[in-house]
């Protein structure tokens, strides 16, 4: 039997959020430190572990089938592979920062600039679109110090928080593109491991819904169930069982994380007690 080929960030920011995933999806592989690749136990899958730059190339020519990779990286790679699904960790942005003291209006400021960056393609991409004609650096690492030894006016660089900018005597003034990690997979697999990467992907999508919703359990009078019902939305409609508690009901549903906590406070204004909420381990609909 064929086994698809997953390249993960071996080391680096990416890498427990990507092995966590997999171990999510109930797929487990032998204790890997130090090796380049490993056997899954349990799912027919081998996983590679690169440098996250690498990545791209691998899958585009089929060392690796598919690659776990973010979106920064992908597109300045300019490598040929589908992007598969996005995988809502290692949220970032690529932005334009200047030196604290230096005046900036718009990106025309930086006509004519310098500008230290390890995403050539992406600024100059951007650049174009505004009409912009700056001076390209390009440097791997450590970009943020350009300005301060006098090898750039301005940087493009990857921020999260800002601290590293801050930090430096920088400010941003420019975000120009918003990454995350994605799924991405090689155009010419087999039909075999087509069918391996849809069972996976439904898993993959499965923890990401489980993720964003919880199981909320409570009691409430009959005599308010209606109201309560009517906030809850549940995946169809919620259960409804009878206490054994005279003119009593327990209700059960689905509710998503992000309105969680104006839900718990609306659901206890209707007459809803003893609210129980649990995390969802796979969600399937
Ligand atoms: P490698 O050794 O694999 O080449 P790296 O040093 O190039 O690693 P990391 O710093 O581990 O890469 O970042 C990997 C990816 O994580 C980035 O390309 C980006 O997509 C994402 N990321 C998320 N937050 C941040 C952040 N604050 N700074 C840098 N990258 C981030
Ligand atoms: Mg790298």
């Amino acid at each position: 039997m064929q086994r698809i080929k997953l390249a993960i960030q071996k080391k680096g920011r990416l890498s427990d959020d990507s092995i966590r995933l997999i171990h999510e999806c109930d797929i487990s592989f032998p204790n890997s430190i130090g090796r380049l690749v490993t056997p899954c136990y349990d799912f027919p899958m081998e996983i590679l572990f690169l440098r996250d730059d690498d990545i791209p190339g691998y899958v585009e020519d089929g060392v690796a089938d598919i690659g776990i990779v973010g979106e920064n990286v992908l597109v300045e790679s300019g490598k040929n592979v589908d992007e598969v699904l996005k995988l809502g960790f290692g949220k970032c942005r690529l932005s334009l920062a200047v030196p604290r003291g230096m005046s900036y209006q718009s990106i025309n400021d930086m006509s004519g600039k310098s500008i230290a960056t390890s995403y050539p393609k992406i600024l100059q991409n951007y650049l174009n679109q505004q009409n912009v004609e700056a001076d390209l650096h390009t440097i791997s690492g450590s970009v943020e110090i350009a300005p301060g030894i006098g090898l750039a006016d301005a940087i493009c660089d990857i921020v999260s928080t800002g601290s590293t900018l801050l930090s430096n005597g920088l400010k941003e003034v420019e975000q120009i593109f918003a990454s995350e990690a994605v799924l991405v997979a090689s155009k010419n697999l087999s039909a075999e491991k087509k069918a391996i990467l849809d069972k996976l992907l439904f898993r993959f999508v499965a923890v990401q819904k489980a993720e964003k919703n919880k199981y909320i359990l409570l009691n409430a009078p009959n005599d308010k169930l209606n109201e309560v019902i009517k906030l809850l939305p549940g995946i169809n409609s919620p259960t409804v069982l009878p206490l054994a508690r005279e003119g009593w009901s327990s209700v059960h549903s689905v509710i998503t994380v992000k309105d969680f906590w104006e839900m718990i406070e609306k659901l206890k204004a209707a007459g809803a007690e003893g609210i129980l909420v649990t995390p969802i381990e796979k969600l399937i609909y």
